[in-house]
C-alpha cells in the first residue's frame, strides 16, 4: 500500500511497524522515523488512528493486552465501514462518531452463516 508520495520511508515499512510502534516496542530512532512520516502521510497517519482505535477497541472487549491477527483484522474491517466517520485529529486521538462494537464478532462466529 502506498499514497503514491515519495517518502523517506516507504509506506509499506511504516504500516508494518505500525502496530509495534503503538505497543512502543520500538527503538527511539524507529520511533522518529515513523512520526516524521506519519506527520508528512496522512493515509499512514489514518492508519495509525484505526490501529490505536483498534487497540482500545480489543482491550475493552476481551481484556487482553495481545490482540490476534484474525480479531485484529476483524475489528479494522468493520472499523473500515465507517471510514468516513473516522476523523483524524493531531493522529493522538481519534474521533470516531460511530463504531458499531456490538456487531464486532469475538468469538469467531460467522453472523448469518
Ligand atoms: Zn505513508
Ligand atoms: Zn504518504
Amino acid at each position: 500500500m502506498s499514497c503514491g508520495d515519495h517518502h523517506e520511508v516507504d509506506c509499506s515499512q511504516i504500516l508494518d511497524r505500525l502496530y509495534e510502534y503503538i505497543d512502543n516496542e520500538l527503538a527511539d530512532a524507529d520511533c522518529g522515523d515513523i512520526r516524521t512520516h506519519l506527520d508528512e502521510c496522512s493515509p499512514c497517519l489514518e492508519k495509525y488512528g484505526l490501529e490505536q482505535h483498534v487497540k482500545a477497541l480489543v482491550q475493552r472487549c476481551c481484556g487482553c493486552d495481545d490482540v490476534p491477527v484474525d480479531l485484529r483484522s476483524k475489528v479494522l474491517a468493520r472499523i473500515r465501514e465507517v471510514k468516513t466517520q473516522v476523523v483524524t485529529s493531531d493522529g493522538a486521538s481519534v474521533v470516531v462518531e460511530q463504531v458499531s462494537v456490538e456487531s464486532v464478532v469475538v468469538d469467531g462466529d460467522r453472523p448469518g452463516a
